[in-house]
């Protein structure tokens, strides 16, 4: 009884229900993020449960250092990382675009990677004394944390490139690639049998490499359309990687946490790949099965334009209108003058609504939060599936910088890349206004054959002016 309100054991019976109650908080944190009105309780629950958990941490790792005597050096060594980490982190935060989330996300999931391939190696430099049944259990810790940790390393570099355009977006085909694929897990299996049997620094070499290469090698196959699968899922990898790093550093917060996140990333995944309907499998295993699509240079004829007098007439005879925003929209920042342009048609009695789709924009839900930061209501904004079946008989629809989220070619060609991906079926509309800067592709890389059709026309020009030249038009 004396041990337990004594000595070392009190450091880690106090932390330990600190992680606790962390714990409790990031599970009500995930609960609240899941919905609208609950989302501000939600972040804030996250907050508080990562001051917890780094109050906690900082303590215990003070305790023991002063018990081995090497307080003055554990602590200059803490908070030199933590001020190093924590300046980048809040010059990154407040200098980033909304538009660039996606990438620094990505990035950030490369860190949690890099951490937990260190943590791998670690383990094995400083092997801990065990009896023989668990140095087994440590080895498979230190080899398979190191194999997720690597492959979210690299997977997430490749996603940070192709996000922010430094690479291109269309996928790497190389010839056997499913095979590289499989025979890298059949060798990453037989590896650590053999490792955990005799724990050989060089078989950690090998398999770290075989891991970064591998994560390379599965983000690139995969192409633009699908990146938003890929970076939910590198979240979950991520989170997987920081669950190996908590078995390695006996962190029970870690590893909790590490599982929520790489829980929570996998069903995210699920959710986009139905959404998109893509086989969940094929995404998660870096496009597996997934035949080089016919490259399709068609000739979709002429395209016509409309000015923003013309657009804001037809407008005004219009009796309902939707609006689809896409990316585009994000880079113009055209939320506040799409909001007032919404408001104004409402005024005048006409039946407005937003039309959302899945994966609009670089990030889930980055237009859901654009239009609520723009205060549109949000009962007039509708998911894809509530209002497809209401735009044949839309007077007007205007795509706002959108462009693969309603490319038509994804329901009609099945040589498009995008085949099979469902998309708002604007064409379907009496009178269709796309506000773009110039006839380029979008995200995928994939002509748009709306942009031709009969009841389409093109407002050019930075969606953003554009919008506020019709409002000033009205
Ligand atoms: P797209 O990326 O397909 O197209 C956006 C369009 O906006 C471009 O064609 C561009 O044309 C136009 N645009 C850019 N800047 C402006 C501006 N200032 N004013 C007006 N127009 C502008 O957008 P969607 O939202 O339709 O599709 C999203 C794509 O991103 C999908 O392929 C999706 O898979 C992918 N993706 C989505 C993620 C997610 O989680 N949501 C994550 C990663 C990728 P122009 O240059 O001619 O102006």
């Amino acid at each position: 009884m004396s041990d337990s309100v004594s000595g070392p054991l009190t450091a880690d019976s106090i932390a330990g229900a600190a992680y606790i109650v962390a714990a409790l908080l990031f599970i009500l944190s995930l609960a609240g993020l899941s919905k609208h009105e609950k989302a501000r309780a939600g972040v804030i629950y996250g907050i508080a449960g990562m001051v917890i958990a780094l109050a906690a941490t900082v303590w215990l790792t003070l305790q023991g250092a002063w018990g081995t005597g090497h307080g003055l050096t554990g602590l200059v060594l803490l908070l030199a990382a933590v001020l190093v980490g924590g300046a980048i982190g809040l010059w990154r935060a407040r200098v980033v675009e909304m538009t660039g989330m996606p990438e620094l996300i990505a990035l950030l999931h490369s860190f949690v990677g890099l951490a937990a391939v260190l943590v791998g190696w670690n383990g094995h430099l400083e092997a801990p004394a065990l009896s023989p049944d668990l140095m087994a259990v440590h080895h498979a810790e230190v080899f398979i944390g190191v194999f997720i940790g690597a492959v979210t390393f690299t997977g997430s570099i490749v996603a940070f490139l192709k996000l922010s355009a430094r690479m291109k977006s269309s996928p790497l085909m190389l010839p056997g690639k499913n095979a590289i694929n499989l025979g890298a897990l059949a060798g990453f299996i037989a590896l650590t049998v053999w490792y955990v049997n005799d724990s050989q620094l060089w078989l950690l070499i090998v398999v770290t490499i075989l891991a970064l290469g591998l994560g390379w090698h599965l983000v690139a196959s995969i192409g633009g359309g699908d990146m938003p699968v890929v970076v939910s899922m590198l979240n979950s990898y991520s989170g997987w990687a920081a669950a190996a790093a908590g078995f390695l550093l006996n962190n029970d917060l870690l590893i909790i946490t590490g599982a929520l996140v790489g829980s929570s990333g996998a069903y995210l995944s699920y959710i986009m790949c139905k959404a998109m309907n893509r086989s969940f499998i094929s995404v998660i295993a870096g496009g597996f099965g997934i035949a080089a699509p016919a490259a399709a240079d068609a000739d979709y004829g002429e395209h016509r334009e409309i000015t923003a007098q013309a657009t804001a007439d037809m407008l005004t005879n219009a009796s309902s209108v939707v609006i689809t925003p896409g990316y585009g929209m994000a880079v113009a920042q055209a939320q506040y003058p799409v909001a007032e342009l919404a408001h104004q048609l409402r005024e005048r009695g006409v039946n407005v609504r937003f039309g959302i789709h899945p994966v609009a924009g670089r990030l889930p839900g980055h237009m859901n939060v654009l239009l609520a930061e723009a205060k549109v209501p949000y009962d007039i904004v509708l998911e894809m599936d509530e209002i497809n079946d209401d735009l044949d008989g839309t007077s007007v629809v205007l795509v706002i910088g959108a462009n693969d989220t309603v490319n038509p070619a994804a329901a009609e060609d099945p040589s498009s890349p995008i085949a099979g991906m469902p998309v708002l079926r604007v064409w379907e509309a009496d009178n269709v206004v796309v506000f773009k800067r110039s006839m380029a592709a979008g995200y995928a890389g994939v002509q748009n054959p709306l942009f031709f059709r009969d009841n389409s026309q093109m407002l050019f020009g930075d969606a953003k002016q554009r919008v506020e030249d019709i409002l000033r038009a009205f």
